[in-house]
């Protein structure tokens, strides 16, 4: 009775698989549903899985579990306070799959695509990189040279308020690094990709331009824009 109490009460603080934001058919043909299904239902969910068994382990450890209540962008800040190194590997994998891959499914949408134009988003891509299409090329490169499994990005850097394109390895996430909020987001892991496009790593970026979803990246950029200008207001931080 007590033990199935305790039991209930640690799934109860379980983090759920996010779910999509679309079907797993519609981003067709772009993206296609069986690489969606896999992609959601599979790997995500063993992201998923994986950083609440080591989110349960330091809720256990009376020495560690502040941890567990950081939020997980925040604990990925922190690993090197996470004292059992396995803990620390697999909230390093596992949490950097869980957070990035919920970018990653926001930076598509079945209405993505398109031209893009205007301020905001449009205006810094243009200040930055000279036009939309010089970004997309910067940014298409960036993830063709992604070496083994990883992640090509845009992020914004809160300290000196610019875009940046960036790559990391495995499922390491700019949010790692203080300060780097991810705005776009492109899994480059052949599980992303190989069931329709074998190892042809271009074809697959060609194919994501024509549903990322500018909305949620101007969106982000907005936020991140915000925190910059609060971050201002409080200099002591
Ligand atoms: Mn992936």
């Amino acid at each position: 009775m007590v033990l199935s109490v305790l039991v209930a009460a640690a799934l109860a603080q379980n983090l759920p698989l996010p779910p999509l934001p679309y079907d797993y058919t519609s981003l067709e043909p772009h993206i296609d549903e069986a690489t969606m299904r896999v992609h959601h239902m599979s790997h995500h969910q063993t992201y998923t899985d994986k950083l609440n068994g080591a989110l349960a382990k330091l809720r256990a450890d009376p020495e560690q579990k502040w941890l567990a209540k950081l939020g997980v962008d925040a604990l990925l800040r922190r690993l090197d306070d996470i004292s059992d190194e396995g803990i620390r590997k697999t909230v390093r994998n596992a949490g950097g799959g869980y957070v990035n891959h919920d970018v990653f499914f926001h930076s598509m949408s079945p209405t993505g695509g398109g031209t893009l134009e205007g301020d905001g988003l449009a205006g810094e891509l243009v200040r930055t990189y000279g036009s939309v299409m010089r970004f997309k090329q910067a940014f298409t490169l960036a993830a063709l040279e992604v070496f083994g499994s990883g992640w090509a990005w845009l992020v914004y850097d809160v300290r000196d308020k610019g875009l940046r394109i960036t790559s990391t390895s495995n499922q390491d996430t700019p949010a790692m690094q203080e300060g780097m909020v991810p705005l776009l987001a492109l899994d480059v892991w052949e599980h992303a990709y190989y069931i329709k496009h074998q190892s042809r790593r271009k074809d697959y970026i060609e194919a994501f331009w024509e549903v990322v979803n500018w909305l949620e990246v101007a969106t982000r950029l907005e936020a991140a824009v915000d925190q910059a200008a609060q971050l201002e207001d409080k200099p002591e931080l």
